[in-house]
């Protein structure tokens, strides 16, 4: 199999103890090191020697199904997380960006507080995402791998509310890591770039 037909996992976008002391450095060896690759690794598996394994990833996160939507959804929705995260993240948008909070949401208060509700809310493993609707932006939930691409809806950052995601830095407390997220991680420029790309 040549290099072009294969998944790679992507590089994280700063090291493995930069979202610290919010995210440890022992839960992204773990969760970027075993989980992300893991599903790098089973995507590649489940690619090899059919018809779909030059596949590009944004056309099988739309037209898969069953374990290789599962694992190239999960492949996509890490690489967005780990990008949605800053180590010097956290305050508020600006700009464009903040004008559409304030539309979506009546203010960045107010966003963040149905963000919040939604992430420590959401039952069982998913994701919780800003996204770009029909007029303007709102709060979604998904479970397990599903993406809003599925739903018609374009992702400006999501945070993972899997159990792996926060149980080593702060076990059952999945209200903690989403509070920590919001105050101190949420990547705004990186929401801001997804909307400008819009
Ligand atoms: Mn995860």
């Amino acid at each position: 199999m040549s290099t072009s037909e294969t998944l790679h996992l992507p590089a994280l976008p700063y090291p493995r103890g930069a979202l610290a002391p919010h995210i440890s450095a022992e839960t992204v060896d773990l969760h970027y090191g075993k989980h992300h690759a893991g599903y790098v690794a089973n995507v590649n598996r489940l690619l090899a020697g059919t018809a779909r394994r030059a596949a590009a990833l944004d056309d099988l996160i739309v037209s898969s199904s069953g374990g290789l939507f599962n694992n190239a959804a999960q492949v996509w929705n890490h690489t967005f997380y780990w990008r949605s995260m800053h180590p010097e993240g956290g305050g508020d948008p600006s700009g464009r960006l903040l004008a559409a909070v304030e539309e979506g949401f009546g203010s960045i208060d107010g966003f963040r507080k149905q963000f919040v509700d939604a992430a420590c809310g959401h039952f069982g493993s998913g994701w919780v995402w800003l996204v770009a609707g029909g007029d303007s932006l709102e709060v979604m939930a998904t479970s397990n791998a599903d993406l809003p691409q599925r739903h018609g809806r374009t992702p400006l950052l999501t945070i993972d509310v899997w159990e792996h995601a926060y149980y080593l830095d702060y076990r059952n407390a999945r209200p903690a890591y989403v509070e920590r997220w919001i105050a101190n991680l949420v990547n705004w420029e990186f929401a801001a770039s997804n909307l400008a790309a819009l």
